[in-house]
């Protein structure tokens, strides 16, 4: 990691094409967009560039085409949504390289906006093609990543592309998630308090390592703590536990105890027979969960204790919800979690999707010092790892 990271604001874009790098990658149902919020997270940088005179390009990957052009994977609905935040007209083309592309370009005015079409129309993209990118490149003549949520992927876009440029920086989103990110990552701040949960250990055991070292207090809720638990010799009945992680679990717990970390697993369960159930039985964690019985949220003993755990922090970050909060009888704990990070004064940062998507639901987000638009990007980053859509921009 070396070179300077600069940002849109020391670029010179003034009349000039400048491409900008965004995460449009939304959620679309019915061809109309189901959550905005990485849309609107695009616009400060996007408006700084047309009130500097930019001639602006965008692009971003959306869903998963794999290469091939699929109609539903258009960015056309992002494009709509773009132009009516925006109050601007958004020039959507017909595929992010071909001719037409480099006309609908080549024609903009200062203070107009092109949104390429999805980026993974093409294997190139992730394939983090050259050919690819001198094609994009022949497109601009300024390179901007704002793509936080798309950093972590050494794809085309945001690796092969950018070192093409001369000018290159990150826009104002990117500077924020950075900034926010590495001040956590480097923080002196105690008590540091984590919380995890979500689906899998096996998707956070990077993070969970990095994190162990630098905490205070760990606190696991989830299906995560499941696993936890079940490493512990506790019967978890039908729940979802990853019995090839157990070792690992037991070796966590073992750094956690030797390095004086205060790890907290659930004192109590909330449990149910089946995914849909219409209500929970609240179960302390001592006592015998049936056979066919599944552990789907946190229970509210350890709501309490999380609370005690979250609210003297500070420093907080937050990745994995506690439980099935989709499901309303399994909220209780994700959105307990949800408001005593909210309460706490400390520097809180959330990542990961669904649990963005959870505090955004009960309307905290705003309380947070931080909410991070990358989920699997923000655990990358805070393990330490190089990311290749950062270090390609540096000069
Ligand atoms: P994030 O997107 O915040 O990183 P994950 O994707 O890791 O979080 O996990 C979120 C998913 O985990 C949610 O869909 C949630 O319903 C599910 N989940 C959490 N706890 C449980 C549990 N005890 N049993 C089943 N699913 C769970
Ligand atoms: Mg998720």
């Amino acid at each position: 990691m070396s070179g300077t990271l600069r940002t849109i604001r020391d670029l010179a874009i003034d009349g000039r094409r400048t491409f900008i790098r965004v995460d449009f990658n939304v959620p679309i149902e019915h061809g109309q967009v189901t959550d905005k919020s990485r849309i609107e997270a695009s616009l400060p940088t996007i408006r700084y560039a047309l009130e500097h005179g930019a001639r602006v390009v965008l692009a971003s990957h959306c869903g998963r085409p794999k290469g091939k052009r699929k109609p539903e994977y258009s960015l056309e609905p992002v494009g709509a949504v773009l132009a009516e935040l925006l109050r601007a007209e958004v020039l959507l083309t017909d595929d992010c390289i071909s001719d037409a592309a480099g006309k609908i370009v080549a024609d903009l005015r200062e203070g107009q906006v092109a949104l390429l079409e999805n980026l993974r129309f093409h294997a190139g993209e992730e394939a983090n093609d050259e050919g690819f990118a001198r094609e994009l490149a022949k497109l601009a003549d300024v390179y901007v990543n704002d793509a936080f949520g798309a950093a972590h992927r050494a794809h085309a876009s945001v690796s092969a592309l950018p070192k093409l440029f001369r000018e290159r920086g990150v826009g104002l989103l990117m500077e924020q998630e950075v900034s926010a990110l590495e001040r956590l990552r480097t923080a002196n701040a105690h008590p540091y308090v984590a919380v995890l949960g979500g689906a899998k250990v096996s998707d956070k055991i990077g993070v969970l390592e990095a994190l162990i070292d630098r905490v205070d207090v760990l606190l696991i809720g989830g299906a995560m703590a499941n696993t936890f638990l079940a490493a512990q010799g506790r019967a978890m009945g039908k729940s979802l536990v990853e019995t090839d992680k157990l070792p690992l679990a037991r070796s966590v717990l073992q750094r956690a105890a030797d390095r004086k970390v205060k790890l907290l697993l659930p004192v109590d369960l909330v449990v149910a027979n089946s995914l849909d159930a219409s209500s929970g039985q609240v179960l302390a964690v001592g006592d015998e969960i049936g056979a066919d019985q599944m552990a789907l949220d946190i229970g509210p003993k350890t709501v309490e204790a999380y609370r005690q755990a979250i609210l003297p922090a500070k420093a907080l970050f937050w990745n994995g919800p506690m439980g099935l909060f989709e499901r309303k009888p399994f909220s209780e704990g994700t959105f307990g979690v949800a408001k005593a990070g909210a309460e706490c004064p400390g520097f809180t940062v959330i990542g990961g999707g669904d649990s963005v998507a959870a505090v955004n639901q009960i309307g905290l987000a705003p309380q947070y010092k931080h909410v991070s638009t990358g989920g699997g990007a923000s655990l990358e980053f805070l393990e330490g790892r190089p990311m290749p859509g950062i270090e390609a921009v540096r000069t």
